[in-house]
């Protein structure tokens, strides 16, 4: 074959340093783009060859010390003709036409994972070589060379065995992908689940000296003369992608065991996932997958998950969140959707028909497998809410569709750790509480009124997470129970009040006006209100309550960062058959009066939560004051 030159296409010059300034972030994908590309030839090769016992493989080589990354194969190969074709017009062709077609779009609009193939080459390197032999009949062996991406020399070569090879001389800018942990990281992460194996070999340059030393050190014992020898031994190729792709396999074949050992060898951990759903469809469009509920990994009910995309068992990008809706980012997992079109801008997968059913579908498949798992193994279940309610419920606020599927197994653990439903949870409390649910989201701080309801014998349901505070809400107003309320523990006393006549309340409220003065100047806290009624309890003094909805607000307040501190509005809720205020109520004004009204103030505040540094050294000093008197 004559050598021959030429120019790639009139317009390359103008693609190759707008699609450099592009890709900047993403130029380790020229990797995956190679290693493909040789997967590919074998694949096409296979299919002419079905029977052919040939040990079929790609070998990525290192060799710092020439400048070089390899890319080697024993695919099908490229003519002459093919290389003018598929390289010369259609590999650039292809390049153009992406930038055609993104010109405007800014780069944070691109997903970088775009069919730019065998062109990235250009990215990282100032010369690339294509040493190719066809398996064809009569085909010569071909080298084909470009500098710049723009213009190239094919000449005849010299390669002997079918298939081909890739040089790229790395440019001086892109040395670190001349580093062996940087290249094998970037192996691993695209290429650890190809179909075909994937080797790694990296060329050691073997130190002068110790080579030297080597020949004159012949009669020194055996044991140092290894030791020595070991660094300049070779280790080589190394296979990547030694873990098969599990969710190829057909779900009823494979063992609890492989899904372990899968998770713990993706995700580099030793933890064990909860459980998982394997997703496996060919119609009406294929997907393969699988997806792990991992433990809770903190108490603050957040956590990073992971999901890893794949397109045909190449790995595109990490939590794509077009593609796979927001909530299941806590989840862990892979997903691989050989059909996605995924060489378009995020724009576009947003937009997209054929992504929005993809990501319902996944939806909908995490949902039935809570709603199995409900159903079917309750106990179970019951033992993973724990670490899979953040989820489920930060889920249902984002996704009407997977509400209404997982409505119906949502559980609320009580105090006393049992896991109850919404609806369970009101058939057996509703005689008391009507439509009222009542939750402590501190049961430690607020156990003292947990104790008041424990003995009604009225569940206490436990929302201490960060997500509950807008959950109870979500619920409120989602659950489509009319008069759903979720009221805490110190919301109200009405659990605990005796049944009153009108009379009697409003002689109360008369009485109630001026203890309110008595009570804020006694306390300090002006906005403190008070309240008489008859508990059923007369040995409780006095309970604290603070509305619900005006708590929520300020707690909301606080959590999106609302500068200024509403006040605590409370209602100190006093018994008028209890003896103590009915004293406090009749008594004459004067120290002892007002140090009672302040000790039955904080006796009720420490039923609701502990009192605070300088609350506690009040507390002590008053009492020790009242035990004086009473020893008067
Ligand atoms: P794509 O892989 O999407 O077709 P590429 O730009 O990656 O696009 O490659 C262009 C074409 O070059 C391929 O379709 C293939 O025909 C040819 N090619 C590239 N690398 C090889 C290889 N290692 N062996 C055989 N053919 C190859
Ligand atoms: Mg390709």
């Amino acid at each position: 074959m004559a050598e021959q030159k030429g120019n790639i296409s009139i317009h390359a010059q103008n693609i190759m340093p707008i699609i450099k300034r592009w890709l900047y972030s993403d130029k380790d994908i020229f990797i995956r783009e190679m290693v493909s590309n040789g997967c590919d030839a074998i694949t096409k090769e296979k299919m002419l060859l079905p029977d052919d016992p040939c040990d079929y493989r790609v070998t990525v080589t290192l060799d710092a010390k020439a400048g070089e990354l390899r890319f080697n194969d024993n695919g099908i190969g490229m003519t002459d003709e093919e290389v003018k074709k598929y390289i010369n017009q259609v590999a650039f062709s292809g390049a153009e036409e992406f930038l055609k077609k993104y010109e405007g779009d800014n780069k944070g609009g691109i997903i970088g994972h775009f069919g730019l193939g065998f062109y990235s080459a250009f990215m990282v390197a100032d010369k690339v070589t294509i040493h190719t032999l066809s398996g064809a009949k009569d085909a010569q062996p071909v080298r084909w060379i470009s500098e710049d991406g723009m213009s190239f020399i094919m000449e005849a070569g010299d390669r002997t065995e079918r298939g081909t090879e890739i040089t790229l001389h790395i440019s001086e800018e892109e040395k670190e992908f001349l580093d062996e942990y940087r290249v094998r990281e970037i192996l691993k992460r695209y290429c650890g689940f190809m179909a075909t194996p994937v080797y790694f070999d990296v060329i050691k340059e073997v130190p002068e000296v110790k080579a030297e030393e080597e020949t004159t050190t012949e009669n020194k014992d055996e044991e140092s003369k290894t030791e020595e020898a070991a660094p300049a031994e070779p280790k080589g190729p190394e296979l990547i992608n030694s873990t098969a792709a599990l969710w190829l396999k057909n779900p009823k074949e494979c063992t609890p065991e492989e899904y372990k050992t899968f998770y713990h060898d993706v995700f580099h951990t030793y933890e064990d996932p909860l459980f998982y759903v394997h997703l496996n469809v060919d119609y009406p469009f294929n997907l393969k997958g699988i997806l792990y509920f991992p433990k809770l990994t903190n108490d603050f009910g957040t956590r990073e998950g992971e999901i890893k995309l794949f397109s045909g068992q190449v790995f595109v990008a990490d939590n794509i969140k077009e593609v796979i809706p927001e909530f299941l980012m806590l989840l862990k997992g892979v997903i691989d959707c050989p059909d996605l079109p995924l060489n378009v801008s995020r724009s576009f997968l947003q937009n997209d028909g054929y992504v929005k059913k993809l990501s319902a579908y996944i939806t909908r498949k995490v949902a039935d497998k809570l709603t199995g798992l409900f159903n079917t193994e309750r106990e179970n279940y019951q033992t993973y809410w724990d670490d899979i309610h953040p989820f489920v419920k930060y889920g249902c606020m984002r996704d009407a569709k997977f509400f209404e599927q997982v409505k119906d197994t949502l559980l609320f653990k009580t105090t006393k750790g049992n896991y109850v439903t919404l609806s369970e949870y009101l058939s057996k409390n509703e005689g008391k509480l009507g439509k009222k649910v009542v939750y402590t989201s501190d049961p430690t701080r607020q156990t003292a009124s947990i104790t008041l309801y424990d003995a009604e014998d009225i569940d206490v349901v436990v929302m201490d997470a960060l997500i509950d505070l807008n959950f109870l809400s979500f619920i409120e107003y989602s659950a489509g129970i009319d008069d759903l309320k979720f009221a805490r523990v110190d919301a109200d006393s009405d659990t605990f009040s005796k049944e009153e006549t009108e009379e009697e309340k409003k002689q109360s409220e008369e009485k109630a006006k001026t203890l309110t003065e008595l009570f804020t100047a006694a306390t300090a806290n002006k906005d403190l209100t008070v309240k008489l009624t008859a508990l059923k309890d007369a040995s409780l003094p006095a309970m604290l309550v603070q509305d619900e909805q005006g708590r929520r607000f300020s707690e909301m307040g606080k959590i999106y960062g609302q500068s200024f501190q509403m006040p605590e509005r409370c209602t100190l809720v006093l018994n008028t058959d209890n003896s103590i205020v009915q004293s406090v109520m009749n008594g004459e004004d004067g120290e002892k009066r007002n140090l009672m009204a302040a000790q039955l103030y904080d006796l009720a505040r420490m039923s609701t939560r502990p009192l605070e540094k300088e609350e506690v050294t009040a507390f002590l000093n008053r009492s020790n004051k009242l035990l004086e008197m009473l020893c008067k």
